[in-house]
């Protein structure tokens, strides 16, 4: 894959660097593609890429300045934004955009092989996963990060990524092979697989009176209708379920085979249920707090057996 390719550029022919880039006692001057001379120190470069390192180690010509001026690929913008991520003394540009991140790692991992920048691209790349989980596995994969490859695929959990029809194309996605996008849908796969088992049957929980429904004595086709279907409890087998309860668990089950970590103590998850609980004499006077208990031991369920589902990585 290629590396350049991907990488704008921009012509600035206003642009004047600001400090540190300004430094007249810098002994070196990177000069980017459109013209922009950028002071720095040679031994700072040294330090930080083996790249510069080995340039400067070169004997230099008889004619060669004081100062001498490496012309760079960069435009000024490129340069500027990129010496700012990890230069000493140099304020950082906030905020930077995924592709702006994208790009810094480009140059300065994969270009100039400034591996010290690692730990602060990740925790900078990690402020994107809750909106981009699928660009932060993509980038993650790109640069081997398999600590954040494999947060950024659980965070993905959280979303329908598998519905490709009606999701916007995730970006970013050109930097990982399809073999691993594979991957990534297979644990995707996987985890709903594993996550809509505790709403198809009640078998891992123990029936009491504090269960949804329990003990409602206004059920037999009155106010509380009862679903048609025995349900069974890991203490009491054959048991009927009040029906807005077995509603709200084949919602429940439908949002889960998209989205295997949706939240679900959301209001859009929770609303109809308590609608319809509240039709009920009986169940409005405790259902809600019953729900409420029974929602956090399904979510503390579902997220114990997503995690002994593995994600596999081929680098
Ligand atoms: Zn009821």
């Amino acid at each position: 894959m290629s590396t350049t390719s991907r990488i704008a550029h921009f012509t600035t022919p206003s642009f004047v660097p600001r400090a540190p880039f300004d430094d007249p006692g810098a002994d070196v001057i990177l000069r980017s593609s459109d013209g922009i001379d950028f002071h720095v120190y040679r031994v700072v470069l040294s330090l930080a890429s083996p790249f510069f390192k080995e340039m400067f180690t070169l004997p230099q010509p008889p004619s060669e300045p004081d100062v001498p001026t490496i012309p760079m690929a960069e435009s000024a913008v490129v340069l500027d934004r990129t010496l700012r991520f990890w230069y000493p003394g140099a304020e950082p540009i906030a905020m930077p955009t995924l592709d702006e991140l994208r790009d810094n790692f480009e140059y300065l991992i994969a270009r100039y092989d400034m591996q010290f920048i690692v730990p602060f691209a990740k925790r900078q790349l990690r402020a994107h996963v809750q909106e981009h989980p699928v660009a932060v596995f993509a980038i993650s994969c790109r640069y081997e990060w398999k600590d954040l490859a494999r947060e950024a695929a659980k965070r993905s959990l959280s979303v329908p990524i598998r519905d490709v029809c009606d999701s916007p194309r995730p970006p970013h996605l050109n930097d990982i092979t399809a073999d691993t996008f594979h991957s990534l849908l297979l644990y995707h796969s996987q985890c709903a697989r594993v996550a809509t088992v505790p709403t198809s049957t009640l078998e891992w929980i123990n029936r009491s009176d504090e269960t949804p429904g329990a003990n409602c004595t206004v059920g037999g086709g009155h106010s509380c209708p009862h679903d048609d279907r025995i349900w069974n409890y890991a203490n009491a087998p054959g048991r009927p379920l009040v029906a807005w309860f077995a509603g709200h668990l084949k919602r429940l089950n439908a949002t889960l085979a998209n989205s295997p970590l949706a939240r679900l103590d959301s209001p859009e998850v929770l609303t109809l249920a308590v609608k319809q609980m509240a039709a009920c004499p009986f169940c409005k006077t405790n259902g809600f707090e019953r729900l409420a208990k029974f929602t956090v031991a399904l979510q503390a369920k579902i997220d114990r057996d997503i995690d002994s589902v593995e994600l596999e990585l081929n680098f």
